[in-house]
């Protein structure tokens, strides 16, 4: 039986390990992916404190190094449901089961979908929510960036090294990204705007071919071309194995309290997966040092 199981090896899920291995902890680390989370989509991280600028890759790595060392047991698998039987939970993946007194549950978020014709049947295809794996295919082409906050304005910036130009459409007359962000893409000759306006549809054969947008002031259609198509229009929680814990919010985010405590005992949330105001990696390191603790405090407690 493990003291914690952490689900999900992002920034946060990889403090929570640290902090919580550190108290002398038997702890699993289950991961379905890579190890870094969102960290493996975000070319430069420029707010992390002690770095001007590091690559996400790069911070992830230097985040799950230690944890070996420290005895955290990193195993492969998608979580797909917790079962709670007070004193002992169940972490239960497509090909296994685990037992352990207290879960820290660290999923993140996911990309939220556009919605309209042609993303779906188009995606990979020109349509990408990823810059940095997919920036590199569109060399010489014209792009658009859909959305508006810290993300789409960053990533836009990133693909202005490949692309010929970039356009951001966005819902609103304003840019809801850091003030610096927006300084550095309204300074980028290769930066367009388009204001005001939605993507209505994405057309294309084989590939994107053009994308049809409307004011949402004046109602007006029009049709561009672009090669490709990035959106970053908000994000959904990673939640649903959790839904018979009942700890979500309607939106699906996991409520907790300052401690990271859910309402079932022993069972915490952190990072980017917890209802919050601010979804950044700082913050979710934050949330992991304290669920970690929080684990020891529990078990010691219980003890
Ligand atoms: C394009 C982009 C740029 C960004 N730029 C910055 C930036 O410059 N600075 C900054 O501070 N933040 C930035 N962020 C935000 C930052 O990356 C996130 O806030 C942070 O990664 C959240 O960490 P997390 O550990 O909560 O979740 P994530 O990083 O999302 O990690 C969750 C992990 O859980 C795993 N997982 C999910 N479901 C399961 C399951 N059922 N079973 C097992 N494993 C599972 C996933 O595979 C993933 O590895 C950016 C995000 C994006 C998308």
């Amino acid at each position: 039986m493990y003291d914690t199981i952490i689900i999900g090896a992002g920034p946060a899920g990889m403090t929570a390990a640290l902090y919580a291995a550190r108290s002398n902890l038997k702890v699993a680390l289950i991961e379905g992916g890579l190890p870094g989370g969102q960290m493996n989509n975000t070319s430069d991280i420029e707010n992390y404190p002690g770095y001007a600028n590091i690559s996400g890759p790069e911070l992830a790595e230097k985040m799950f190094e230690p944890l070996e060392n420290l005895g955290v047991e990193h195993l492969y698998g998608f979580v797909k449901d917790i079962e709670n039987h007070d004193d002992v939970k169940k972490v239960i993946t497509d090909d296994e089961e685990f037992e352990t007194r207290t879960v820290i549950v660290a999923t993140g978020s996911k990309h939220r979908l556009l919605g309209v014709p042609g993303e779906e049947e188009l995606n990979s295809r020109g349509v990408s929510y990823c810059a940095v794996c997919d920036g590199a295919f569109f060399r010489d082409q014209d792009l658009l960036v859909v959305g508006g906050g810290d993300s789409a304005v960053e990533e836009a910036i990133f693909l202005t090294q490949f692309a010929k130009s970039v356009t951001i459409v966005h819902r609103r007359d304003e840019l809801r990204a850091q003030r610096v962000l927006q300084d550095r893409a309204f300074a980028n000759d290769k930066i367009n705007f388009i204001w005001d306006s939605v993507v209505k549809e994405i057309k294309g054969e084989n590939r994107v071919e053009s994308v049809v947008i409307e004011n949402v002031k004046t109602n007006q259609v029009t049709e561009h071309a672009f090669g490709g198509v990035f959106i970053y229009v908000g994000l959904d929680p990673v939640s649903d194995f959790t839904k018979d814990l009942q700890i979500q919010d309607e939106s699906g985010w996991i409520v907790t309290d300052d401690h990271m405590k859910t309402s079932v005992a022993g069972v915490f949330a952190v990072g980017d997966v917890r209802q919050k105001d601010l979804r950044q990696v700082t913050t979710a390191v934050g949330d992991g040092a304290i669920a970690g603790q929080e684990a020891y405090k529990y078990i010691t407690e219980h003890s």
